[in-house]
């Protein structure tokens, strides 16, 4: 007789630049479940210029937030294209209307709170650079182009994302602060959310991996 598995809905959160992307990656990879990013997703949209790629380019270019009908709208379609798979959700919901909405239809298990200096997340976003065809990403310092500006393979320029620039950082950390710090507490008021603590995404991978293990590896 197979016990069945329950599908485990999670949340990622952390402020922007906090490594969410690193260690959700590693997380969807380790244990094989669907990777929800709803800023990957509008990405794709702006890429391919679709009616709500053009709709939200503006938004994403000032780092400002997508309004909320139109994201709860889009995630939840997105959410509900995931067929019979555990999944992570990350970068959705980021204010607690949005929360409220997915609870309603449906609720995450578990929530991982990503808590990373204020200081070291400025310095990460000021040396990241991107090459925009590849989507390869540098951080002097840390992984440093060999050549300034260039990208390794194709020796094409780099490029700050649009929502790297101070001016964009300040005001995503500013949002954080202000609209989706309520977020964690919606989410501990549940008693669902667990708090992982580091400077660095390897600081932090270990402490992850000791919470999800007897969730979900089997
Ligand atoms: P991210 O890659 O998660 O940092 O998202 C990039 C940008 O997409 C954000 O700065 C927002 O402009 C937009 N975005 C992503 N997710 C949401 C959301 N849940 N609500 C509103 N805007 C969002």
């Amino acid at each position: 007789m197979t016990a069945r598995v329950k599908l485990l809905k999670a949340l990622i959160l952390g402020a922007p630049a906090s490594g969410k992307g690193t260690i959700s990656s590693r997380i969807v990879k380790k244990y094989k479940i669907e990777h929800v990013s709803s800023g990957d997703k509008l990405r794709d949209h702006i890429e391919k210029q679709t009616d709500l790629g053009k709709e939200v380019k503006v938004y994403l270019n000032e780092g400002k937030l997508v309004p909320d009908d139109v994201m709860i709208k889009f995630m939840i379609t997105e959410l509900g294209k995931v067929n019979n798979k555990p999944w992570l959700l990350d970068g959705f919901p980021r204010t607690v209307a949005q929360a409220n909405a997915l609870w309603k239809v449906q609720p995450v298990d578990v929530v991982l709170n990503l808590v990373v200096p204020f200081e070291v997340i400025i310095d990460r976003v000021k040396n990241r650079w991107v090459h925009l065809a590849s989507g390869r990403v540098y951080n002097i310092g840390f992984n440093t182009p060999k050549v300034e500006g260039k990208d390794d393979d194709t020796g094409e320029d780099l490029v700050q994302r649009p929502d790297d620039k101070p001016e964009a950082v300040k005001k995503r950390l500013e949002i954080y602060e202000s609209v989706t710090r309520p977020v964690i507490d919606f989410y501990k008021d549940k008693g669902i959310l667990t708090q992982f603590e580091g400077r660095t995404s390897d600081e932090i991978w270990p402490k992850v991996t000791t919470y999800l293990d007897p969730i979900l590896s089997k």
